[in-house]
Parts: structure tokens; C-alpha cells; sequence
């Protein structure tokens, strides 16, 4: 979960269904998995804290506005270089902010990285925490380095450091099509599963190539099936809960998650999507529905 509550990404989860008696509201379509709170940090585990800005380069006095045409390939290949996964897309919206903060610039380049396998392993204590907040560190350091690289190319930024609160980072990455939020509130995505940071870079970039659709939402039929995650938990901090007309929803508890205070991973651990390939879960995912189908 790369929301500090499991050292991962998680940001509480409501998986209220979308059809029923319920009530409705207009939504987003790519985030209408939106948790039900954040506490105020956007990573759970009610860290307040906004960043400095630890780019070296200052902003441009007169900033550009257009990429040029091999522009993000380039951007793209120096972040990889430096150790970045995946480099996606969105616009802000006033949902996806944490707190009522002005951002100057309403486009986002998104950013994840992987968290190493030790923090996985780590049992949840002192060791495990400090293995979490150094990949907080970590993530924090080469966004300010993709600024840098921006801002030497003349566009203005703002980054989002990915142990900060301005915005929530799991419904970014959906927005940004990287992945879709799974059960546990963390983002999945193909390339690292449940098991990635994320951070974002606000930019003065108009022309940004956005993905207007997501791929990844089957991923909610399959957390539904699923709910290894909530098995795994060893705090009650993910509960099911029986909603209005037979549905569930997993309602994850805050005050129980030891992710922040003590680098818990059991989420993530639990979560088929890191033990197997995305492309694996989804073939044999397609394949049971179809059986399913025929039988009806
Ligand atoms: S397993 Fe439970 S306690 Fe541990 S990080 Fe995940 S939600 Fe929090
Ligand atoms: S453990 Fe299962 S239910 Fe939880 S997020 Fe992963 S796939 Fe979804």
C-alpha cells in the first residue's frame, strides 16, 4: 500500500457497488473507487506533513506550456534511467487533493517505483519501518530530480513527495491508468502489482499524452472473489461489512493499520498480484468467467 498505513499505497477503501439501491452521485468513472477517508494525509496514516522543495534547479520565470514533439519519450527515459517504473498521466481534479491547496499547475506526471522485496519480508517492527521510510526517501529524491530535469528544460513544477499530503496517490495512479485500486486500497498495477510508491510531479506541461481509458478495472470483479487481503491483515484494519442490498464493502480502519508505525506489509503479501504476473491472474480470471457464461 503505498499509503503509509502498510508502507504502501493504500488509501481506505469503499467498494460500494455501483448499481442497487444505494445512493449515486456523479463521479469521476476512473476513480469512482474512492475511499471513504484518508485522515487528512492522503497515505492513512494521518502524517500531516508538506514537503519542501528539494529541487535543485528553481522554477523558470516564464515557463513553458507545450512539450515538443520527442519531448516525453526523452522524459520518460531519463526517469527510467533513474530507476522509475512506470511514468503516467492525468489531470488533477479537486477529489484527488487532500487537502483545499492551490496548485498552480493542474496536469500531473505520475511516478512509480518499486518497493523492494525486503520490506516485504521484513517482520512489522523498527527494521521494517525504517526499510519503508527510506523507499519513501527514495522515490521522494528522483522526483525532485525529474523536476530538475523539467524545470532545466524550461517548464515550471511542483512536486508531490510520495510521503506527503497533498494528494491521494492510489487514485492518482488509477486516474493515470497505471493500474486500477484493488481491496486493499492499494493500487495494482501489471508491472508491480500491489507493491510500488507512488509520487507525482504537478507541471506547467498542457499537452500531456492523458489515457482516457483504464484498462484495469476488471480488477474489482476480481478483488470481489478475492479478499485475501483483508484475510491478511492481522489488525482488523481492513474489514468487510455488509452494505445496503446484500452488497459488501472493505472499509479499512485507520486507527488499527500499524503500516506507518511499523512498515506492515501483510497486505501486499497476501495479494495474489504480487506472487503472479498481472497477465496470468487476468487470463485465468477471463477464462473461469467464461466457463461461468456458458454455464448460464
Ligand atoms: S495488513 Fe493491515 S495493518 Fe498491515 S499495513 Fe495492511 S492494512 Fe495496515
Ligand atoms: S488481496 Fe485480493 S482482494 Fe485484496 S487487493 Fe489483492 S486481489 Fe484484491
Amino acid at each position: 500500500m503505498e499509503n503509509k498505513n502498510c508502507g504502501c499505497e493504500s488509501e481506505s477503501v469503499d467498494k460500494s457497488k455501483e448499481s442497487g439501491c444505494c445512493e449515486s452521485e456523479l463521479v469521476d468513472e476512473s476513480i469512482k473507487d474512492e475511499p471513504k477517508e484518508d485522515g487528512g494525509c492522503g497515505c492513512g496514516c494521518g502524517l500531516n506533513k508538506e514537503y519542501p522543495d528539494e529541487s535543485f534547479i528553481d522554477n523558470p520565470n516564464k515557463p513553458k506550456f507545450i512539450a515538443e514533439d520527442d519531448f516525453i519519450e526523452k522524459l520518460e527515459k531519463y526517469a527510467h534511467s533513474i530507476g522509475i517504473k512506470k511514468v503516467g498521466y492525468a489531470q488533477i481534479t479537486p477529489e484527488l487533493l487532500i487537502k483545499d491547496k492551490f496548485i498552480q499547475y493542474p496536469n500531473a506526471i505520475v511516478l512509480t517505483m518499486e518497493m523492494g522485496k525486503e520490506i516485504i519480508e521484513a517482520t512489522p517492527g523498527p527494521e521494517a519501518q525504517k526499510l519503508n521510510d527510506s523507499a519513501y526517501e527514495k522515490l521522494g529524491n528522483m522526483s525532485y530530480k525529474i523536476s530538475d530535469y523539467l524545470r532545466e528544460h524550461g517548464y515550471a513544477t511542483e512536486v508531490a513527495h510520495p510521503y506527503g499530503s497533498i494528494v491521494k496517490f492510489s487514485q492518482l495512479g488509477q486516474k493515470a491508468n497505471l493500474g486500477w485500486i484493488g481491496q486493499s486500497g492499494l493500487l495494482i498495477t501489471p508491472e508491480l502489482g500491489p507493491r510500488q510508491k507512488i509520487s507525482a510531479i504537478f507541471v506547467s506541461i498542457v499537452n500531456l499524452p492523458i489515457k482516457e481509458t483504464n484498462e484495469h478495472s476488471w480488477i474489482t470483479d476480481y478483488c470481489e472473489k478475492c479478499g485475501k487481503c483483508i484475510k491478511a491483515c492481522p489488525e482488523k484494519a481492513l474489514i468487510e461489512k455488509e452494505v445496503c442490498c446484500g452488497e459488501k464493502e472493505t472499509e479499512f480502519v485507520q486507527e488499527h493499520c500499524i503500516g506507518c508505525s511499523q512498515g506492515c506489509t501483510y497486505c501486499i503479501e497476501g495479494c495474489p498480484f504480487d506472487q503472479k504476473k498481472y497477465t496470468h491472474i487476468k487470463d485465468k480470471f477471463d477464462k473461469m468467467n467464461a466457463k461461468l457464461k456458458l454455464k448460464q
